[in-house]
């Protein structure tokens, strides 16, 4: 890439990484109990692509004392423990779906998954309403801070961020979060490029999100972390009246 391109192409990401400006497109959170509307925590979603770091944000939230929901390892757990899902699993992908030791297959699944989107579909929804209604009784359980987090990698592929009250974005360049992949995961430079096409870009991310945390090795993380946890906090106060 000659050297102007390369400036405007990160002027370009720079302007895309501007903080977006809270919208107030989720409606309040409320619960119903006996027909008498409760009001509740936030419930604030993250995500970020493969790499871009949105685990280690979260270390960070975990130390502010924020109830994080690991969406992806919670999943994992379902998979295993949930008879109704581990049935539905065999169903759709027989038996060689889980170990004789009862472990999910996970190899065995995701190669049927990697290239087969009708699979895939299927998967999702079998998992997708078990991890729903998990992650809602998670959130109500959750009786202590301002809001709880989700941490999802697909939360804006899956339609995750329409049951959220807010969103929280994690990006990287593209060349750090590949670099950061093949170091963690020992991966090929072409495995950690598929696995990155089958999710959406930063680009088509940003516009959905309230909140752009940048993670790129470069600008501090905490005081970003801080600017939004404060605004969580003030959003919370407003809309819920705490
Ligand atoms: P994935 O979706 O692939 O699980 P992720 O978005 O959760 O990734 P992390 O696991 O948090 O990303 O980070 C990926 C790797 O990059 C990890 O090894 C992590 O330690 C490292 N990393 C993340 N952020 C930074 C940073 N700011 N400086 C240095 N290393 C970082």
């Amino acid at each position: 890439m000659s050297k102007s391109r390369a400036k405007v192409s990160k002027i370009k990401f720079l302007k895309l990484l501007v903080l977006t400006v809270p919208k107030e497109r989720h409606p309040v959170a409320h619960d119903t109990v006996m027909g008498i509307k409760h009001k509740t925590m936030l419930q604030v979603g993250i995500t970020g692509g493969i790499g871009s770091g949105k685990t280690t944000v979260c270390k960070i939230f975990e130390i502010l004392n924020i109830p994080i929901y690991y969406a992806d390892d919670r999943a994992k757990a379902l998979m295993v423990s949930n008879e109704l899902l581990r049935e539905e699993i065999k169903e759709a992908f027989g038996q060689e779906a889980y170990t004789e030791e009862g472990q999910l297959n996970r190899p065995y699944i995701a190669n049927i998954v990697f290239n087969n989107q009708t699979k895939l579909d299927q998967l999702n929804s079998i998992v997708h309403p078990a991890m729903y209604k998990d992650g809602q009784r998670w959130h109500k359980s959750q009786k202590n801070g301002p809001y709880t987090l989700k941490e999802a990698a697909i939360l804006f592929e899956s339609k995750g961020h329409e049951l959220m009250d807010k969103t929280i974005l994690v990006v990287a360049p593209k060349e750090v979060r590949i670099a950061r992949v093949l170091q963690r995961d020992k991966a090929t430079k072409e495995e950690v490029l598929a696995r990155m096409s089958k999710q959406m870009s930063d680009q088509e991310k940003i516009p959905l999100a309230d909140f752009i945390i940048l993670n790129d090795g470069k600008a501090p993380l905490v005081p970003q972390i801080l600017k939004i946890h404060d605004k969580l906090i003030d959003i919370n106060q407003k809309t819920l009246g705490v």
